[in-house]
């Protein structure tokens, strides 16, 4: 009894994918191994989306000992590019996952998947049709209306065979022609209605150049090369529930491996917009800098952000997969960012809004070099020296010439510690002629070194700081969320997505760094006390450090960039 309660209880914590490929391996359904793919267009950078399906089908294959091949999806040449390509060969590599030698290409199919067209048509179930694609649509029907039969749909099975290769040797215009599956014009399934398989067009391929001017509809390639790879789990999102049919009418037709297909919910992420169409109009229109903008939810904005693969995997696999659709909050992810860097990361000093503090009991010309904890939760990653003198900078935040209630930081008359260094106590506030505090005179205890009480006396406040001579300046990049609703997409009338955009989603300030952290390379991560994690970005030269701001502590920010 107890035995079979622990294993409903092991079956009940696998997703409905792993629950198939279990009951497919027990019933010896699958032969070898099981095999997936992760199939991405190159028509531009992956998204949070597709590295959802990345962890997916390289997971899948690494749990069950299969395997996951790269294939590209590219039958359309237009849109497609060697960029894309690289650049998503650097995103799943980046994310951890490999394909080993099984990089494919739709586009190695092309012949084979001319070959299956000659086959249906020679069976005669395809047919060359001169009809306009506004001819077409027109004649679909609706789903309770049945559609209206081609004039070109009885065409003989030599006279379609002669215009199939004579549309292959470039004798007709863009247009002009399309081969097509004679399947069923009444079926309540729209995707069944006699589906385009072929179009013409002339255009250079990224793989094949100008070898073929026809070319496979997504809904021809994407199936066979399916069948052609072996995939025994083929993994998408929902909206190709309704074209399943159409692929295993194609499977059964042709009488090829029997590749199965499976959808789950696409991910979808509050204050996020995830289509390569839109992400490619926020690059095109200069609405950000790049695909590759720590703003934008690509994989590679998100690295550069300083988001890391480890992070990103735990979240993907947290969410899990779902048969509906849903939408995560953005908040999630971040929370495993931070969990992630909260763990890995150095803790350094950094003033982001500064404002001078002079101790005027400590001798001028002097230095010490104070012990400051790389990590106080993580022993193992040890001390650095942090430079204390007799000026300093502190956040303007951290200092009120009135402190309200509850406000336990500088204040005149109130002592606070330095962190690792001296309790201070603020005695006096010098002003410019307009009533801006430039400086704040205070007064350390020699006693309190390390920022320990020589007494017993507490404070309540510790602030962070930084020694103003020692101090390098660095630039701090600050971002919000780059949409300001929820569903970006959700646009008035009229408007657009990008009319949802947040104008204040960057935020550049000088900021004045320990000089430890001269010494950190593009891509170094670091938690800036109290105020955030950050990463070294690309655009930093010797002489300035461009630091991203990844993410908040928590919601510390608000408190210490005076934003509510
Ligand atoms: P987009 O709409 O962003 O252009 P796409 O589906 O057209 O996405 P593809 O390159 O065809 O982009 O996607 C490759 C794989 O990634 C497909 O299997 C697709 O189902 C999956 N995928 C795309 N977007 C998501 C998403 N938001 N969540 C989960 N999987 C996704
Ligand atoms: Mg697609």
């Amino acid at each position: 009894m107890s035995n079979t309660i622990e294993k409903d209880e092991v079956k009940n914590s696998l997703n409905f994918l792993e629950q198939i490929i279990e009951d497919d391996i027990k019933s010896g359904k699958i032969s070898k191994h099981i095999q997936t793919r992760f199939p991405p267009e190159p028509n531009g950078y992956l998204h949070i989306g597709h590295a959802k399906s990345i962890c997916l089908n390289f997971g899948l294959a690494k749990k069950y000992n299969g395997k996951c091949n790269l294939r590209f999806d590219d039958t359309n040449p237009v849109t497609e590019d060697v960029e894309y390509v690289d650049s998503i060969k650097e995103d799943v590599r980046w994310l951890g996952f490999d394909w080993g030698n099984n990089e494919f290409y739709a586009s190695d199919y092309f012949d084979k998947i001319y070959e299956f067209a000659v086959k249906l048509i020679k069976d005669g179930k395809a047919y060359v049709c001169d009809m306009t694609a506004e001819e077409v649509s027109n004649t679909r029907g609706t789903p309770t209306i049945p559609g209206q039969f081609s004039p070109f749909r009885n065409r003989t099975i030599d006279e379609n065979l002669n215009l199939f290769e004579r549309m292959k040797n470039g004798e007709f215009p863009d247009g002009a022609k399309t081969l097509r599956a004679k399947v069923d014009m009444a079926s309540p399934n729209m995707q069944l209605r006699d589906p385009v398989m072929y179009r013409i067009k002339h255009a250079h391929h990224h793989k094949t150049g100008n070898k073929w001017c026809i070319y496979p509809m997504y809904d021809f390639a994407h199936g066979q090369s399916d069948s052609i790879e072996g995939i025994t789990h083929s993994i998408c999102t929902l909206e190709f529930e309704v074209h399943r049919p159409l692929y295993d009418w194609y499977i059964k037709q042709l009488d090829i491996f029997p590749s199965h297909q499976y959808e789950f919910a696409r991910l979808n992420m509050t204050y996020t917009v995830m289509s390569k169409r839109k992400l490619l109009e926020l690059v095109k229109g200069n609405h950000v800098n790049g695909w590759d903008d720590p703003r934008m939810p690509t994989i590679s904005g998100m690295r550069r952000r300083g988001y890391t693969a480890e992070a990103i995997r735990n979240f993907a696999d947290r969410i899990g997969i779902a048969k509906r659709e849903n939408v995560i909050d953005i908040a999630l992810l971040e929370f495993f960012v931070r969990e992630h860097l909260n763990k890995i990361t150095p803790r350094m000093m950094t003033v982001i809004n500064p404002v001078k503090v002079v101790i005027t009991n400590y001798p001028e010309n002097q230095t010490e070099y104070l012990d400051g904890k790389n990590n106080p939760d993580d022993e193992s990653m040890g001390t650095r020296k942090v430079p204390f003198s007799r000026e300093l900078y502190i956040e303007a935040d951290d200092f009120m010439e009135i402190p309200e209630k509850k406000f336990f930081r500088l204040a005149p008359g109130n002592e606070v510690r330095l962190r690792y260094a001296y309790f201070i106590k603020c005695n006096e506030i010098v002003k410019d002629e307009n009533g801006t505090i430039k400086e704040i005179r205070c007064t350390y205890d020699p006693e309190s070194k390390g920022g320990k009480s020589p007494d017993g006396r507490k404070v309540q406040g510790t602030l962070h700081w930084v020694s103003a001579p020692h101090a390098i300046t660095a630039e701090a990049r600050l971002y919000d969320r780059l949409f300001m609703s929820e569903n970006p997409e959700d646009a008035e009338e009229g408007k657009s997505f990008v009319d949802n955009m947040n104008p204040n989603s960057l935020e550049i300030r000088n900021c004045y760094v320990e000089p430890e952290l001269a010494n950190l390379k593009v891509g170094e991560k670091v938690q800036f006390e109290r105020v955030g994690y950050f990463n070294v970005d690309k655009d930093s030269t010797d002489k300035t450090l461009v630091f991203n701001r990844t993410v908040t502590l928590k919601d510390n920010w608000a408190k210490i960039s005076g934003k509510k």
